[in-house]
């Protein structure tokens, strides 16, 4: 067996000692493995005294709150803050525009390349106070679900933080989505306004966005508004009076609107979740836990300093958007890129000019993204300035070993922080990840919790928890976090069976999970997608990261198929990289070596394409409706990145 994969075995990468030198970056927030664990063992041995701390350093309150704790994972009525009173866009804009206005809130870095433009801490006060005034004035109120349709430009930020100004209740939907899907996310939030825009430019190509939007309201009754900002100018269709310009709206009213006070408790956001494993979930999340959350994890996960400048590639239509693009920087005052192309456009050096040009501190993507620049190969990094950058992230499924050292080795030259962060849309804020200068990273591990999680490993039978340190089961945890998601929108019964009632007592993550012998986790993927081949539990994470391994492959998906003889049996279906082509007998033996002859996949369907969310993770449960014959059944597709794509399988796996 390979010591490669064998997680107790795995070569530590120490903090880069460049980040650890006063000369060189700045002084660390935390900065030693010591350092953090007396900081996480107080944060869970009296959590109370540990966040009201820091909510009461980190957030403006205008009436402090008393009670930080309430209410617990028993009976799933979990509250932080009690009596706190604040609002959300004053303290991401106004307490930071008030103390410096000229500084930069947002870099935008627009479709095409060279038309980046950056907003102000004050310009972005003046602009969300415009745009909520124009939400009052037609009647967007506390409570109102207003629904966020947009591309990645500064005013789609602006129409998050109008929503907090007026403590409306945001529900984002990734501009990606085509109709139907929108349209379900509305009906389902009964949603009244929508905010969107003509068109949308990425990657190039320009999409008619307001079309999708008039397709998906054919059957929202419940729309009364629908504000369009003008992205390209071009012809689309008005609906009068349900549609309004943007540009003529803000004509009218004045940049200054008094935020809306509202409770700790008072819902900020709705997002629906990736839909990676069944029907998206309306995630609802409160005002001051999230926001604290935020904007902690950023300033320790990221290890954020005044002066930096945030890259996180994600689409604000995810979680991910949400807290690392907007709340988490804005509330620690910081500089944020939003980015609007792709990591092709026009060429794949595209992130590389950004990070160049803006001289970018952090870089944070999904390994999806991380896999395919690597498929186009080194050269296009090379030739770039990287040397600004301190700490690169990897966010959204597990990394393979060979993937983070690549990320490491080529963007990161070997002087970088690694952090590959878990979570969830559900807890908010990244849970178990390295701070960059304290904790020594193993490729392929997210290492340790961070402050308030408590996370234990449970039995996946028997539900009870395994106390050792080396450890594999299932994640949940034992207390609750500022940022955990306080239910699903209209379906708390659907929250507290998903999440609370699996194991009584603690929150269930869905994830199966291996704690090595320095205490290290390792998502090993979804509980749902563990394998059991004659009694041995195989997880898709360590098998695909096997068949990653073989210099040939760009991606690979493991699943498991009901089998007569040994319970279940593994199939993979693996990309190749461009120019090369492999024996499949190749790659069962690379499984064989790596893992075991027991892991080895009785059959592997190499193929030009996985099935992905529009966010860009792999989507197991089509596959195995595939294999099986079960087409007729795949269930919730709507955040299916690519519909054609099932044909093309079907017609693999029935010609194979
Ligand atoms: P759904 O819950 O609708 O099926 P989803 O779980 O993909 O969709 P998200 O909340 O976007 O929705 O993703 C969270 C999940 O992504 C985690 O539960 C985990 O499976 C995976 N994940 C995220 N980050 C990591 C990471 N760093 N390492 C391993 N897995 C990760
Ligand atoms: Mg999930």
């Amino acid at each position: 067996m390979s010591t490669e994969y064998l997680s107790t075995e795995a070569k530590l990468y120490p903090v880069p000692k460049r980040l650890l030198d006063p000369s060189l970056s700045p002084t660390p927030h935390i900065n030693s493995i010591e350092q953090y664990k007396k900081l996480y063992d107080e944060s869970i041995k009296n959590p109370i005294g540990f966040w009201g701390k820091i909510a009461r350093e980190t957030l403006t309150w205008v009436t402090p709150f008393q009670t930080v704790f309430s209410g617990g994972f028993e009976h799933g009525n979990i509250a932080w803050f009690l009596e706190g009173r604040l609002n959300a866009a004053y303290n991401c804009v106004d307490r930071h525009a008030i103390k410096n206005s000229d500084k930069v809130a947002i870099i935008y870095e627009a479709d095409e390349p060279g038309q980046d433009r950056k907003i102000t801490y004050g310009e972005l006060l003046r602009d969300v106070c415009r745009f909520a005034n124009v939400l009052k004035a037609h009647g967007v109120k506390k409570g109102d679900i207003v629904t966020i349709y947009m591309p990645m430009t500064p005013e789609a930020v602006v129409a998050f933080l109008a929503c907090a100004r007026l403590g409306a209740v945001h529900s984002v939907v990734f501009a990606g989505f085509s109709a139907e899907s929108l349209r379900g996310r509305i009906q389902d939030a009964s949603s009244k306004f929508v905010i969107t825009a003509d068109e949308s430019r990425r990657g190039g190509k320009t999409i008619n966005i307001k079309n999708i939007v008039d397709d998906a309201l054919k059957e929202c009754s419940t729309v009364e508004r629908v504000f369009i900002f003008r992205r390209t100018s071009s012809e689309v269709s008005i609906i009068t009076p349900r549609d309004v310009w943007w540009h003529e709206e803000i004509e009218k009213y004045r940049p200054y609107c008094s935020p809306e006070i509202v409770n700790a408790e008072d819902p900020l956001f709705l997002l629906y979740t990736s839909g990676s494993t069944g029907k998206p979930k309306g995630i609802l999340h409160t005002t001051a836990g999230y926001l604290l959350s935020a904007a902690t994890t950023f300033k320790y996960v990221f290890d954020y300093h005044e002066g930096d400048t945030f890259a996180c590639m994600a689409d604000i239509g995810w979680v991910t958007g949400h807290t690392y693009i907007i709340y988490g920087p804005l509330a620690c005052g910081g500089t944020t890129i939003l980015f609007e192309s792709t990591p092709l456009y026009p060429t794949p050096s595209r992130y590389w000019e950004v990070v160049a040009k803006h001289k970018i501190t952090h870089f944070y993507t999904a390994p999806t993204a991380i896999r395919l620049l690597r498929r186009f190969g080194r050269e296009h990094i090379d030739c770039h300035d990287l040397s600004s950058l301190r700490i690169i992230g990897s966010v959204g499924e597990p990394i393979d070993p060979d993937s983070w050292k690549w990320y490491n080795e080529v963007v990161g030259r070997n002087v970088c922080s690694v952090i590959d962060t878990y979570w969830q849309t559900e807890t908010g804020s990244t849970i178990i990840s390295p701070l960059p200068c304290a904790i020594s990273s193993k490729p392929g591990s997210a290492t340790l919790p961070f402050f308030g999680i408590d996370l234990a490993v449970l039995d996946s039978t028997t539900g009870g928890e395994i106390k050792t340190t080396e450890a594999e089961g299932v994640l949940a945890i034992r207390q609750p976090w500022p940022s955990i998601a306080r239910t699903i929108y209209n379906d708390h019964n659907r929250y507290f069976n998903t999440y609370l009632k699996p194991y009584k007592g603690y929150y269930f993550t869905g994830d199966s999970v291996t704690r090595d012998r320095d205490g290290y986790y390792w998502i090993r993927g979804r509980v749902d997608d563990v394998i059991n081949v004659s009694g041995h539990r195989l997880s898709t994470a360590e098998i695909e990261s096997a068949l990653i391994f073989h210099p040939s492959v760009a991606e690979a998906a493991v699943i498991g198929v009901p089998d007569d003889l040994t319970g279940q049996s593994i199939q993979a279906f693996v990309t190749l990289k461009p120019n090369c082509s492999t024996d499949v007998n190749d790659l069962i033996l690379q499984v064989r070596k790596v893992i075991g002859p027991f892991a080895a996949p009785k059959k592997i369907y190499i193929v030009s394409d996985l099935p992905k969310t529009r966010s860009g993770k792999i989507m197991r449960r089509i596959l195995r409706k595939i294999i099986c014959d079960e087409i007729d059944q795949l269930g919730d597709l709507s955040t299916l990145s690519d519909p054609n794509l099932i044909n093309i399988l079907v017609d693999k796996v029935n010609n194979s």
